[in-house]
């Protein structure tokens, strides 16, 4: 069921820093009646200009709308607006599009089930000023029947992506997305790093890394499904053979007086892999060790 197949679905949006106007200015500009509430009153005036109704209390925000969006700086942020909505909220469906943590996502969830609301997680990835283009990618899990009945509404916002009753799964989608880009770059930097301390050319090599880095797009993909059933091809070569290369890539660093830390770890995840007998699978098999190695939930938690 999708009743928000009319777009004129009353929204109410809390929290109009960038983000949260660039939602309310979008879902005005799309016909949905919307109610705004920020805590600095001031900043709701070029949304009432647009036509917003402009709520004197958040409670009284939630009260004028069935899908209320929460869009506020952080965790302690929904937790201080969360106590005073919370005689508002039974028969709502809120969607907190706040950052956040999983836990934080959780516990949100069972405050809304405690007052009466259906929760919806969601993590927002992308530029306010392109708010409302597919550009923008949203994820959100949580209240499978809140979802499904505000799906057209939180489509006007972007590209939608639903991951699960779980309300922590869209945290943990947002955090991996953004942790894979980092990883990536910080990697691509020492790289950099490296090429200006030999004195070669940074701005040829970004161009032809930029090449290079197409051909890792399939292996995204398949590294996924190896991780997934457990199966490792030589992906990249053998391990046997691309240990060969670690020593050298270790020793270039340590000649240039550069970070080795990522180099090591690499070639330690090899030799482990290795001394398990398992020298003939490939890149993706190191997942096995890092796995193993990983503290099961209940010590990390002790800890
Ligand atoms: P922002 O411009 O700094 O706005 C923060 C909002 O939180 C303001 O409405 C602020 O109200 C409110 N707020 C802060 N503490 C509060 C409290 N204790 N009680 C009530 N309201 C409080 O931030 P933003 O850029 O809109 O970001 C909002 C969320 O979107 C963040 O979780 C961010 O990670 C996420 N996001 C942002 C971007 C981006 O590029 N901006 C992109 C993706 C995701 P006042 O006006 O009264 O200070």
């Amino acid at each position: 069921m999708n009743v928000d197949e009319n777009p004129r679905t009353p929204v109410t949006v809390i929290g109009l820093g960038k983000m949260g106007t660039a939602i309310a200015r979008t879902l005005v500009g799309r016909g949905h009646p919307t109610t705004v509430w920020n805590r600095t009153g001031s900043r709701a005036a070029p949304l009432a200009a647009l036509g917003a109704d402009v709520a004197r209390t958040a409670a009284d925000a939630v009260a004028a709308s069935p899908l209320v969006i929460v869009c506020l700086l952080d965790g302690t942020a929904v937790e201080a607006v969360f106590e005073t909505i919370a005689g508002a909220a039974r028969g709502k469906v809120i969607v907190n599009v706040t950052s956040g943590s999983p836990a934080q996502a959780r516990a949100a969830g069972e405050w809304a089930q405690t007052h009466g609301a259906r929760y919806v997680d969601g993590g927002i990835m992308g530029d306010p000023a392109a708010v409302g283009s597919p550009e923008v990618l949203l994820s959100f899990s949580g209240d499978r029947v809140g979802f499904d009945t505000h799906r057209g509404a939180l489509e006007d916002l972007g590209t939608v992506g639903y991951h699960g009753e779980d309300a922590g799964h869209a945290a943990v989608e947002f955090l991996a997305q953004v942790a894979v880009g980092y990883e990536f770059l910080i990697g691509l930097l020492h790289t950099f790093a490296l090429i200006t301390a030999e004195g070669a050319d940074v701005v040829g090599f970004a161009e032809r890394v930029a090449g290079t880095v197409e051909g890792y797009v399939p292996l995204v993909k398949s590294f996924g499904e190896a991780v997934a059933v457990g199966e490792y091809g030589p992906d990249l070569g053998s391990l046997h053979v691309q240990r060969a290369l670690m020593d050298d890539l270790v020793s270039h660093r340590e000649a240039l007086g550069m970070d080795t830390v990522r180099m090591r770890e690499i070639r330690r995840l090899m030799d482990r892999r290795i001394s398990d007998g398992h020298g003939d699978q490939g890149f993706s098999s190191l997942f096995e060790v890092l796995n193993d190695e990983r503290p099961h939930r209940d010590e990390a938690e002790d800890e």
